[in-house]
């Protein structure tokens, strides 16, 4: 496309027209121009008569034709945002959704008055639910696990970008073994879409399988987790879980059997998302 018009203002125009297939054409071609200029949002208002450098023009629209054809937006940037912080990803961590934040909206209910001492975040992947745990409640420290390094590598870059990864500890662990320590805290956010089930494209190929998959019947992950981690809590903690929309009953029924066998007291909360769907299960003897 020749250079006609290199202004800001044209240049988000021509972005919209290209994404107009999209659910936010506007926005999308905004962040693709901020992300190539290093702008801000209010740069772009108040600079949309200056031009861009011809660089810059054709990174934009390199972007924009990825985007077209149904590239992931955080895949093209290698960020996300999740509880208003950026995040680094990668193909080898899961892309945090909103749907996620629940978990963290939570724990700051149930902690609100006595916050935690010490997290667990089982399969952490970017990092995203520990690292945020470790902003919401500054004198924790947290244990984060995940089966691959490379996710690990991705966690600590994020740990650092946010300033806390003095107290976040990252282990290379399979979940299917118990973690060493008492947690007043323990959150998840494991591998819980059934093999068989039909995923959209965007997810399918960019999201590691690693990180959606929990067996036959998605609920393989809540099994070996639920074995150890009851055992690992403090006498006044908190274990939340993100699920699928459709295993609210069978994690329910797994947690009643494993409070009964430890004696444990106190109650299963469960939550929905925005979309009304069942989206966290939970325990607190808090
Ligand atoms: N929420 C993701 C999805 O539906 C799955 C995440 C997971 O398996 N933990 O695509």
């Amino acid at each position: 496309m020749p250079i006609s018009d290199s202004t800001i203002k044209a240049l988000l125009a021509e972005g919209r027209a290209i994404l107009e297939h999209l659910d936010n054409p506007a926005l999308e071609a905004r962040l693709l121009l901020q992300w190539v200029s290093g702008f801000s949002h209010g740069d772009i208002i108040l600079r949309e008569k200056e031009h861009l450098s011809s660089k810059q023009i054709d990174d934009y629209r390199a972007l924009l034709a990825q985007r077209k054809s149904g590239r992931p937006f955080d895949a093209i940037t290698g960020e996300r945002e999740f509880w208003s912080l950026a995040f680094k990803v990668s193909a080898h961590v899961l892309t945090p959704r909103p749907d996620s934040e629940l978990l963290i909206e939570t724990a700051l209910e149930i902690f609100a008055k006595t916050p935690p001492e010490t997290i667990l975040d089982i399969g952490t992947g970017s990092g995203c639910l520990a690292i945020c745990l470790l902003k919401e409640f500054p004198d924790a420290i947290a244990t984060a696990i995940d089966l691959s390094p490379e996710a690990l590598a991705v966690a600590r870059e994020n740990a650092k970008r946010h300033g806390v990864a003095d107290r976040l500890v990252l282990i290379e662990h399979d979940f299917v073994c118990p973690v060493a320590g008492v947690f007043d805290l323990v959150v998840s956010n494991p591998p819980y879409i059934a093999e068989a089930e039909a995923l959209p494209d965007e997810v399918k190929n960019h999201d590691p399988a690693l990180a959606l998959f929990g067996g036959a019947d998605g609920l393989q992950a809540y099994r070996a987790i639920f074995k150890w981690c009851f055992a690992s809590l403090t006498p006044k903690a908190a274990a939340l879980f993100e699920i699928g929309a459709t295993q609210r009953r069978a994690v329910t029924e797994m947690i009643e059997q494993m409070c009964k066998q430890q004696n444990f007291t106190g109650k299963i909360i469960s939550k929905q998302d925005w979309a009304g769907q069942d989206r966290l299960i939970g325990w607190t003897s808090r």
